[in-house]
């Protein structure tokens, strides 16, 4: 396949791929809202090329290339988290200023730029005529940010999709992802008894009833223990709470609220597990939406390798391939299904979620050819699927 040929249709598309996304950016999309940036998707996945695109229940926008018999799933996803304070940003967070080869605002980078990137590879690929034994599918899914992936499991259980490969379109510098840790939030509450202020000693203080949990679940974090890829889980107290806490009385609840990062041998019956023996009795265990898995492919699994052989023939040096502490869809395609997942994308994560989001358009043309590239490769690699 001609690189040559393909590196200077990439950069040919550069400046539509750079409206597109800024379009995108211009157009906020809390999770549950995301109609309007679905609209304008679906209208770029018909003018670059798609055989068919369509918007399922839920509102994910999915587009299809080919119909070979190596079905491969690229998934970014549509919604952003909210912009946080205002204040922080220099940059207007729907504004999507372009300067000196950075574009900045709110989904910029997590994940509209993944939304982009597919998109263009698709476009690359129908352009320059490469075909192969496989089906392209690019989601552009709902719901990550808030409802953990609850896109991709309509995606895969009501339209059908069933892809053997899941490529996931997020902020990965370019790096090759080959696992994740697993991600859980609970939250415990305690109960007390409500008195005046002034008079403490006839009350029971929840707050207090909770502070020895506080510390033994600090000391809980630094005894777990690390096992080898994906190394040590972790718990933090994320927020404390007392509902309808008066300033001048002994508050009679207390809540807190804990996220707990796992490995991939510890289970959602594990870490109850742990938690209840140190809160003992009394005290209230919650989970808050559902466990996600942790996950790992093998360094030599075929779609690790055949990302790693797309990377070297596009850049000319070997990808970074590494695990990530954070989260994805992938917990999802990868932990509850066993679909081969990788995550690899434009965008650096430290801009995630951060106030003056931003990404390099350079990474977002390198991830286009990558991923205009990879179906050929993994198809060649897998034909007789
Ligand atoms: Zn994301």
């Amino acid at each position: 396949m001609g690189t040559e040929r393909l590196r200077r249709l990439a950069s040919d598309n550069q400046k539509s791929l750079v409206n597109f996304l800024r379009d995108m950016v211009r157009i906020p999309s809390l999770s549950g809202r995301e109609n309007k940036m679905a609209i304008r998707v679906k209208k770029e996945m018909e003018k670059t090329g798609f055989e068919e695109v369509f918007i399922d229940g839920i509102g994910n926008v999915i587009g299809r290339i080919g119909s070979g018999k190596v079905r491969i799933l690229y998934d970014a996803h549509m919604d952003t988290v909210d912009i946080g304070d205002r204040k922080n940003w220099k940059h207007n967070p729907f504004g999507a200023e372009y300067r000196r080869g950075t574009i900045y605002g709110r989904g910029a980078c997590d994940d509209k730029a993944g939304v982009a990137s597919a998109i263009y590879g698709g476009k690359l690929m129908v352009a320059l005529g490469i075909r192969g034994d496989y089906t392209l599918y690019v989601a552009c899914s709902v719901q990550e940010e808030s409802a953990g992936g609850k896109g991709i499991e309509y995606l895969i259980k009501k339209d059908r999709i069933n892809p053997h490969f899941v490529i996931l379109a997020e902020p990965s510098s370019l790096n090759i992802i080959r696992g994740h840790k697993g991600r859980v939030g609970f939250k415990i509450s305690m109960k007390g008894k409500s008195a005046h202020a002034g008079t403490p000693w006839k009350g029971k203080n929840a707050i207090y009833r909770m502070a020895p949990l506080i510390q033994k679940i600090e000391r809980l974090n630094s005894r777990l223990s690390s096992i080898p890829p994906l190394g040590k889980g972790t718990i933090a107290v994320t927020k404390i709470d007392c509902e309808k806490a008066s300033l001048n009385a002994i508050p009679d609840n207390c809540a807190i609220y804990l996220d707990r990062r796992t490995n991939t041998k510890e289970s959602e019956q594990g870490v109850k597990r742990e938690l209840r023996t140190i809160m003992g009795r009394g005290g209230k265990l919650e989970i808050l939406q559902k466990f996600f898995t942790a996950w790992e492919l093998p360094r030599k699994h075929p779609l690790v390798v055949s990302c790693a052989e797309t990377y070297k023939a596009l850049f000319r040096r070997n990808p970074k391939i590494l695990l990530w502490p954070f989260c994805s869809n992938g917990s999802y395609t990868m932990g509850e299904k066993g679909i081969p997942t990788v995550v690899f994308g434009p965008g650096e994560e430290r801009f995630a979620h951060s106030a003056d989001e931003q990404v390099k358009v350079e990474q977002l043309v390198q991830a286009a050819m990558f991923y205009a590239t990879l179906p050929g490769i993994i198809a060649k690699r897998y034909g007789k699927i």
